[in-house]
């Protein structure tokens, strides 16, 4: 019985993962080992010492005077949105593609969500489309950046200016990504970032954090954050408990100081697929924009043959992912706005040419040239 079944499913190598995390912690995993040990013997586990201590290092290495780290990325934008205020019946305006949290973030934080179009050539706001969008209740703007590649800032920011809105990055899947040689994450009145196990700069379980130089709103967020105040026992407005544990700190302290040699390494594997994938007719590969250093948390070609071409590459062992199926005006959370394909039609034309193929810091040239192959093949085989 059990033979037979394992011959109905035919065992395929994974040959190459999308991600591998389990590589990339093992390569510091003495030290990892080391901080998890000295956090048991100090048993220092919500903020704490390696909490104040990550928040000064990740202030510095960003750019910015103020680090508020909480529990995940997603309640960092809820927090931030928190302290610029927003209320009842204010929009804020959020790319139609994007991870899901960019978009539920704003209602979580009581305002509407406005979605405006993304670009045909590289996923982040298309800006030509954010003015059409503004009305007398429209209170900001959230540019991601995403896969790693920094959104059109001068032109978000010339907008914000004369329609007097706030910016709130979302740099989840940028750490140290930089537009005009400034870090991502300083443009905006707030940025957010997201250290979930996946992302450039990961724990070993949820965290986040707001960056900003505005100290109002770094207090407010700090006092939302933490159950309404600074200290114990003082509780000035109603807040909600999202705080960074010190073991993720510690981790984070740890890890941290390996980012740019990751980024790197993120770099030059982006440049070799580039330089292999350039040539094919059916693909497109990622186009950066003029002044943007991308960090490539993710390596995005598009195709109109996406479909066939992951399974091809599965059934060969190659693990892809598409980020994402559905862009958000089309997910069925966000149908009570009735929006139509051609509202957005950029980001529908994307989602259904987008594939992100394995990229990380420890991949290997021959983990690459496998999935390279494998590209040519197909595109061999459906000329
Ligand atoms: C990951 C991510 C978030 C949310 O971060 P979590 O830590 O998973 O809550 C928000 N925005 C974008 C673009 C992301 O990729």
């Amino acid at each position: 019985m059990e033979i037979q079944q394992r011959n109905l499913m035919p065992n395929i190598k994974k040959q190459v993962p999308f991600n591998n995390l389990a590589k990339h912690h093992n390569l510091i995993k003495k030290e990892l080992d080391s901080v998890i040990k000295d956090v048991i013997k100090n048993s220092l586990f919500i903020r704490g010492k390696y909490v104040d201590e990550f928040e000064m290092s990740f202030k510095e290495l960003i750019g910015t005077n103020y680090c508020i780290s909480c529990a995940n990325g997603t309640d960092a934008l809820t927090i931030a949105m928190n302290g610029l205020g927003v209320k009842k019946y204010d929009e804020v305006i959020v790319p139609a593609h994007s991870w899901v949290s960019t978009a539920s973030s704003v209602i979580n934080a009581g305002a509407n969500v406005v979605f405006c179009d993304t670009k045909l050539d590289n996923f982040n706001l298309d800006v030509s489309s954010i003015e059409n969008k503004i009305t007398p209740r429209t209170v900001g703007i959230i540019p991601v950046h995403l896969y790693g590649c920094p959104a059109d800032m001068d032109e978000i920011i010339k907008i914000a200016k004369k329609y007097n809105l706030w910016i709130l990055e979302d740099c989840a899947q940028a750490h140290l990504a930089r537009y005009k040689n400034k870090n991502v994450g300083t443009f905006g009145d707030a940025a957010c970032f997201s250290f979930y196990p996946g992302k450039n700069l990961g724990a070993m379980g949820d965290a986040g954090a707001i960056v900003t130089n505005d100290e109002e709103l770094a207090i407010k967020s700090m006092m939302y954050s933490r159950h309404g105040g600074l200290k114990k026992g003082d509780h000035n407005i109603i807040g909600i408990n999202s705080r960074m544990d010190g073991l993720q700190a510690a981790i984070l302290n740890v890890k941290i100081k390996y980012l740019e040699k990751w980024t790197k390494q993120r770099q030059n594997a982006a440049n070799f697929y580039s330089q292999n994938l350039t040539t094919l007719q059916n693909i497109i590969i990622p186009h950066t924009p003029q002044n943007c250093e991308h960090v490539w948390h993710l390596y995005t070609i598009k195709t109109e043959y996406r479909n066939s071409l992951s399974l091809y590459l599965k059934e060969r062992g190659v693990q892809t992912s598409i980020n994402y199926p559905i862009s958000l005006p089309f997910l069925p959370s966000y149908s009570y706005l009735s929006s139509k394909e051609n509202d957005f039609p950029n980001a529908f034309s994307n989602q259904s040419k987008i594939l992100s193929i394995p990229l990380y810091p420890e991949i290997t040239k021959g983990e690459m040239n496998i999935v390279i192959n494998v590209i040519k093949e197909f595109f061999e085989i459906h000329k």
